[in-house]
């Protein structure tokens, strides 16, 4: 058996909802691997002092399961327990782009093409093809605010529209006004800056879009959070799982904002994958790149209104786009 049936099958209980979507929901976080999402925590990575985890009783104590199953619903219970019965899923979708680095992954994503000619790894560079939020604004009519990213990292500006201004985008340390919530966290998050200064902290990228959400409900959300590529990256696995675990809760805590509110309840696609994968061994599973064994497969659950069978979703990075675009009845 593939593990994509083995372990990735939806059930069957729920069909998907008829009709085409009348929103859409896109949530990333930045180099989460397929493996801790679909297995839980890793074996390899859990007791090794080199992956950072030297506290390794206090990770076992909370995620190791007997069961890669349990494991992964040690980890992500909302996602396991409540989201994916109503998801298709999918573990084994490759990254087309060459270099398996951050922007080439996300314009994939965003712009349903690769283009390793133009977009050559993370430098500074407007996105010179037309994005899905631009598709969207321009085919439903929407005004500017209706079609909103949100995003940890700066690199946002310039990787989400073709065309400057198009669309709200709040990425990196940008503020925000329009409530005193939302007030109250574009002061906030010069007072807990991270260590890097082109990316937030997730729980302001997340607070500030859930408020924008209530705010101004908008037909097209992107919410795309950084911190778990963060810590691989400084080999701590045990910060990694927490990110993971915390991106599990707002994405519970999403889902049931958009069940409560009648703008979105049932007329809602959310769609949620990652920009690449990492190495899958304690060597490597830090990092990514065009060398990096492990680091073009990443995974992609589609929920809600008009979720598609498992066998339509995208296998490649750059179907996703697709994937998202047949949800809400705007395939080409
Ligand atoms: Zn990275």
């Amino acid at each position: 058996m593939r593990r994509r049936d083995l372990l990735a099958a939806a059930p069957l209980a729920l069909a998907a909802q008829s009709g085409p979507a009348r929103n859409l929901v896109l949530f990333t976080s930045d180099g989460l691997r397929w493996q801790d999402v679909f297995r839980g925590i890793d074996p390899k990575l859990m007791i090794a002092k080199a992956a950072g985890t030297a506290e390794a009783r206090h990770l076992r104590d909370r995620y190791w399961r007997e069961s890669p199953d349990e494991r992964r619903k040690a980890l992500m219970p909302e996602f396991w327990n409540r989201l994916a019965p109503l998801a298709s899923i999918s573990s084994e979708v490759q990254v087309t782009n060459a270099y398996k680095v951050s922007y080439p992954g996300y314009s994939e994503i965003m712009t349903g093409t690769t283009q390793d000619d133009v977009i050559r790894g993370n430098a500074p560079k407007q996105n010179p093809t037309e994005t899905i939020f631009e598709i969207l604004k321009r085919r439903w009519s929407l005004s500017k605010e209706q079609a909103a990213v949100f995003a940890s990292w700066d690199a946002f500006q310039w990787m989400s529209e073709k065309t400057p201004g198009a669309i709200t985008i709040n990425a990196g340390y940008a503020d925000i006004s329009g409530s005193p919530r939302l007030d109250e966290l574009s002061r906030m998050q010069h007072q807990i800056m991270t260590e890097d200064a082109s990316a937030r902290h997730d729980w302001i990228t997340f607070e500030m879009a859930i408020e924008y959400l209530r705010l101004r409900k908008p037909r097209v959300l992107y919410i795309a959070f950084n911190e778990t590529d963060e810590w691989a990256h400084h080999n701590r696995y045990d910060r990694y799982l927490e990110m993971t675990a915390y991106v599990d809760r707002c994405l519970g805590r999403l889902w049931d904002t958009l069940q409560s509110m009648p703008e979105y309840r049932g007329s809602t696609a959310m769609v949620i994958t990652a920009d690449h994968g990492r190495g899958e061994h304690l060597e490597d599973w830090t990092s990514h790149g065009a060398s990096v064994q492990g680091a073009e497969r990443i995974w992609l659950a589609a929920l809600g209104a008009n979720r598609p069978p498992v066998a339509q979703l995208a296998n490649r990075q750059r179907d996703i786009m697709a994937t998202c675009l047949r949800m809400v009845g705007a395939g080409q």
